[in-house]
């Protein structure tokens, strides 16, 4: 950034300005802690409370804007956003510790994102119906859900707003935006590009701070109408329950417990990338990541060294130092938790592959990739998220021993299998209960014009993305009209 960053704080943005306070919390590069990006405003519960009420005074004037302006504002901030990929690429790997190369195509896709759904501004149609009764003209229409809270989670610092904030504002509704507080340095450069853009104030409100303290307001206030929410499930569940009694539109996406299938008929090189980029890119911290490798017996020990091999290869560094195969976990308490999960998967019986802290010129929160072999489905770190780069093998006789443990958990957001059979890719996709399904291509990684989303625990209410981001993001109207004269 050309700023400097030693003095640089940024406060809340509530109707269209700077918002006051004087709480702060630094962000921190988890690649190198002595490195503080910055000092970013942490917002209390009454800042909430006046973004709700910012975000209901400009729902008229949004809401009944053109599509055309509406269109403009998300297509110059895409074109804003695709232009300065390098920097703000730089920024996310900086606070948030993916590699840059990784950082920086999240950053274009925030672009694309934004100008898919300005496109989609100008395609808000409706149908026009014959109505049973004779004189009579019956219209289906779509209107604006209302005001919004977008809350999101670390691991994609603007991805995962770009692609709830660009529809939402699509379609006419005004929202208050809750990032992550481990990465708030995207989170107010995405606002503060839309703000240029041209949108009114009010319609998008920035809210940084804790879930604790901002959290309750923007899921409890009767003033909102719907909340978008990706986090954990425990968060999501607690969401899920006190916002019942306001009868708020909810979409949750939360957690996973991917399946990679790989079969003895797979090419050995797509499996282990498949798997590779699937289980430890972005230091495995994606909710679509693959976390149970299903491997039949016949490629099983192959499959095994040949992976172990490749990701004993992986340079693990600094997210900004060229040649960086995957950066820091995002931060010490994260990194607690993938370690308690390796010493349970130690004590249940599994063999530990990788999985060593990692010392670094700097002092960041390095962890190698972590392979856990000679599991059963029913070991801990096969039943839970560990949320970072570990993942465990299970070894099963075949095909229908493999769907039947890949479909065995609780979540159900995206599974995957690797074969070069037609027969056994097809019977996969129709009987894998997961939201999402890959067929020789990693679990994680998808395309932003398309739904997004899961089954069972993994997920609650309408699809994200694509065109059927639509459905959470507008109430449905039908109008009967008689021509009220003879
Ligand atoms: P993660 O493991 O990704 O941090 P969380 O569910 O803790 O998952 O956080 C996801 C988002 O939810 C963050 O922006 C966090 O601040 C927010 N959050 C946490 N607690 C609450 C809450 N009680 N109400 C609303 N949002 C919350």
């Amino acid at each position: 950034m050309s700023q400097d960053t030693r003095s640089l704080r940024r406060r809340n943005i509530i109707g269209g300005a700077d918002a006051s306070g004087d709480a702060w919390t630094p962000n921190v590069n988890p690649s190198d802690t002595s490195d503080v990006i910055g000092e970013y405003a942490r917002g209390s519960a009454s800042d909430a409370q006046e973004a709700v009420a910012a975000a209901r005074a400009s729902l008229p004037r949004w809401a009944f804007a053109t599509p055309q302006e509406r269109a403009d504002v998300l297509d110059r901030a895409g074109d804003e956003i695709v232009r300065r990929a390098d920097e703000l690429g730089d920024l996310l790997a900086r606070e948030e510790g993916k590699t840059l190369p990784e950082a920086r195509g999240e950053v274009v896709r925030a672009g694309q994102i934004l100008k898919f759904h300005g496109g989609q501004a100008l395609r808000n149609t409706g149908e026009v119906v014959d109505s049973i009764r004779p004189g009579v003209e019956v219209a289906v229409t779509r209107e604006p859900l209302g005001v919004v809270s977008v809350i999101t989670p670390w691991n994609f610092p603007i991805a995962i707003p770009a692609w709830k904030i660009a529809p939402a504002l699509a379609y006419g509704n005004t929202v208050i935006f809750k990032p992550a507080e481990l990465v708030p340095g995207c989170a107010w450069e995405l606002v503060d590009v839309l703000r240029r853009a041209g949108l009114p104030d009010g319609v998008l409100n920035l809210v940084m701070g804790s879930g604790r303290d901002v959290g309750p307001v923007l899921t409890g206030s009767p003033e909102v109408d719907g909340i978008s929410f990706t986090g954990s499930v425990a968060t999501g569940e607690q969401i899920l329950a006190e916002s019942a009694p306001q009868r708020t539109r909810l979409q949750l996406e939360m957690g996973g417990k991917n399946p990679l299938v790989v079969l003895d008929d797979a090419d050995l090189g797509v499996a282990v990338e498949v798997a590779l980029q699937g289980a430890f890119g972005s230091t495995g911290q994606r909710c679509t990541a693959s976390s149970r490798l299903v491997v039949t017996r016949g490629i099983h020990d192959r499959f095994v060294a040949a992976l172990t091999e490749q990701m004993l290869q992986w340079r693990v560094d600094d997210a900004r130092t060229d040649g960086t195969h995957m950066g820091p976990v995002v931060d010490a308490a994260q990194l607690a938790q993938d370690e308690r999960y390796l010493a349970i998967a130690r004590d249940e019986g599994g063999q530990l592959i990788g999985g060593d802290r990692v010392e670094r010129s700097a002092s960041g929160h390095y962890l190698s990739p972590a392979l856990v072999v000679g599991t059963d489905n029913s070991m801990t770190v096969n039943r839970e998220e560990v949320f970072g780069p570990v993942a465990s093998v299970v070894e099963v006789a075949d095909y229908e021993e493999a769907l039947a443990v890949a479909n065995a958990t609780e979540f159900g957001l995206c599974s995957g299998i690797v074969t070069t059979s037609l027969a056994a890719a097809s019977h996969f996709r129709r009987h894998s209960l997961a939201g999402m399904v890959m067929v020789n291509v990693p679990t994680a990684g998808v395309d932003y014009h398309v739904p997004f989303g899961g089954r069972r625990a993994s997920s609650y209410g309408p699809r994200e993305q694509g065109t059927y981001a639509k459905e959470f993001y507008t109430l449905v109207k039908t109008s009967y009209t008689a021509p009220g004269a003879p």
